[in-house]
């Protein structure tokens, strides 16, 4: 069977990245690292991988992106925390910045302007809320995934997060957990579909079949589906300050 080409005949969608071309659909890649992040409850591989950590900040540099590591979260909460003040700030959803417990820290000295706080039990849209992160001084948001030379890899259901992070701010901010960390594109798109995104339907109750145990994508045509946009950014966007910020414990999904 050609390369791409599926049992029923169809052929899948396939995307150059770097020197591979990359399935988006990929269910059949299985091997220790992607075992590994379905047996972790943090999704982590950290059993059987261990990131080059030096090898992925020198590849989101030479991709232009700004890169800092940060041993644990209560670092990047600081670290952050000194280089953000005085400003108008939106905040995506994710747990990884949940975890830094971010806006706490932000909130007294920036105006910020969280997705995860939308008051939409107080008669604003989620679609209203989210529109105002849209052109902030500052955005943050994590990965579902990032590759060891250096690319970006993001699902979105809404599209306000990515479309957020794309354009429009001063300068964007990723945070990244090193579970995040891929050896290479097709393990970081197979990462999103089958461990970010099973997971995050699973805390939100989406009715998905992947939110029933969380534990892997059935591409499913369920209109609370979130794997409706993909963004894999190759390098940093143009006109744009961009800087990951990348934390040595497992953080998110
Ligand atoms: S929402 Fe649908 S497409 Fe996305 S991981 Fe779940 S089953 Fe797969």
């Amino acid at each position: 069977m050609p390369a791409g080409m599926h049992a029923q005949g169809i052929r899948a969608p396939r995307i150059q990245g770097g020197n591979t071309m990359i399935d988006v659909t990929r269910p059949e890649l299985d091997d220790a690292i992607t075992r590994a992040w379905q047996a972790s409850p943090e999704g982590s591989a950290a059993a059987v991988y261990t990131p080059d950590i030096e090898r992925v900040l020198q590849g989101l540099r030479a991709n232009r992106f700004e890169a800092h590591y940060c041993a644990d979260a209560a670092e990047a909460r600081a670290y952050l925390n000194g280089k953000i003040d005085g400003k108008k700030v939106g905040i995506g959803d994710s747990e990884t910045l949940r975890k830094l417990e971010l806006h706490e820290a932000l909130a007294s000295h920036n105006q910020v302007h969280n997705v995860q706080r939308s008051p939409i039990n107080k008669g604003t849209s989620f679609f209203e809320y989210a529109k105002g992160t849209l052109l902030t001084d500052v955005f943050l948001c994590s990965v579902n995934a990032l590759t060891e030379d250096g690319i970006l890899v993001n699902m979105d259901g809404t599209g306000n997060r990515v479309a957020a992070a794309l354009f429009g701010h001063e300068k964007v901010y990723y945070v990244a957990g090193v579970n995040k960390i891929c050896p290479d594109l097709d393990h970081a798109i197979w990462r999103l579909r089958n461990i970010a995104a099973p997971r995050n339907c699973l805390r939100k109750h989406k009715a998905t079949p992947c939110a029933k145990r969380g534990d892997r994508c059935y591409n499913c045509a369920s209109p609370e589906r979130i794997c409706n946009g993909l963004l894999i950014e190759f390098k940093k966007m143009s006109n744009m300050d961009m800087e990951v910020v990348l934390v040595g414990e497992s953080l998110g999904l």
